[in-house]
């Protein structure tokens, strides 16, 4: 649990601040039971989610990527938010201007009921034409296992960022600009590792705002934070309202 006078202070700074954002990772989702890929439960037959979720992986086998998308699927459907979930779109509607950046493609602040939300990247309940490059929501558990485009025919993939993929140049940038201009932002469950938006953190210290960090664990950012709370999402998020 995180000392007393860490709680209040965050409370304190949530209260007062006009302008939130909140950065999630997939930690904010393993109190509902979704595993993060760095953690023990992390793993998938033998493979690593790093050696599938490739451009190069979809382009050598699309059927075993395809299997895995559809087996984290299939895992998805059976979860739900979790309190820190809700605690973050009861504070979206409290907040004067509130943005939610997000690293995670569940789909589980949406579900919860927040609104503002940037997917850095992606949702893994769109798909994507690999031809026409359109977008679709497709909640189907199980997805044929090459499923294809209903209106050119060409091959779908999941709309997910793959490692060594862009993020989509938009998204990165409103990111940015809600960083540079709020208040608090407030980091749960994320270790800092992947970029760019591990870049997020420094970029808001630099513009002034007061960062606080929620992890289970410390993480790289842990040293250069405002206030570093170590302790569960769902434990420690509603607690701040
Ligand atoms: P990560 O797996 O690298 O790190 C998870 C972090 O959460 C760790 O620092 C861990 O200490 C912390 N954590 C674990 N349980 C926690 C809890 N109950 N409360 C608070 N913190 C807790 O996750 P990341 O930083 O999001 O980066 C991984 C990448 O993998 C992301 O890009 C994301 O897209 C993807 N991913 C997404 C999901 C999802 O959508 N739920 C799941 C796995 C991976
Ligand atoms: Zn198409």
């Amino acid at each position: 649990m995180a000392p007393g006078s860490d709680l209040s202070r965050l409370k304190e700074r949530v209260a007062s601040a006009k302008d939130i954002v909140v950065l999630t990772g997939a930690g904010i989702s393993a109190d509902s039971g979704v595993p993060t890929f760095r953690g023990k439960d992390g793993l998938w037959r033998t493979y690593r989610a790093e050696d599938l979720a490739t451009p190069e992986a979809f382009e050598r086998d699309p059927r075993l990527v395809w299997e895995w998308y559809n087996w984290r699927r299939e895992v998805l459907s059976t979860k739900k938010p979790n309190d820190a979930h809700y605690a973050i779109a009861q504070l979206e509607s409290r907040t004067d201007r509130f943005q939610l950046i997000t690293q995670n493609v569940d789909g589980l602040h949406r579900v919860a009921g927040s609104k503002n939300i940037y997917e850095l990247h992606g949702d893994i309940w769109k798909t994507r034409c690999t031809s026409c490059l359109s977008v679709i929501d497709n909640h189907e558990v199980p997805l044929s296992l090459l499923p294809h485009c209903q209106t050119c025919a060409g091959l779908l993939r999941p709309h997910i960022v793959w490692f060594g993929e862009a993020l989509d140049q938009d998204t990165l940038s409103k990111s940015f600009q809600a960083v540079e201009s709020c208040e608090l932002l407030l980091i749960i469950g994320t270790s800092g590792l992947v970029y760019p938006a591990a870049m997020l953190m420094p970029s808001a210290k630099a513009h002034g705002a007061f960062v606080a960090e929620i992890n289970l664990d410390p993480t790289p950012y842990s040293s250069g934070v405002d206030l570093s709370i170590q302790a569960r999402a769902k434990e420690i998020v509603p607690l701040l309202l």
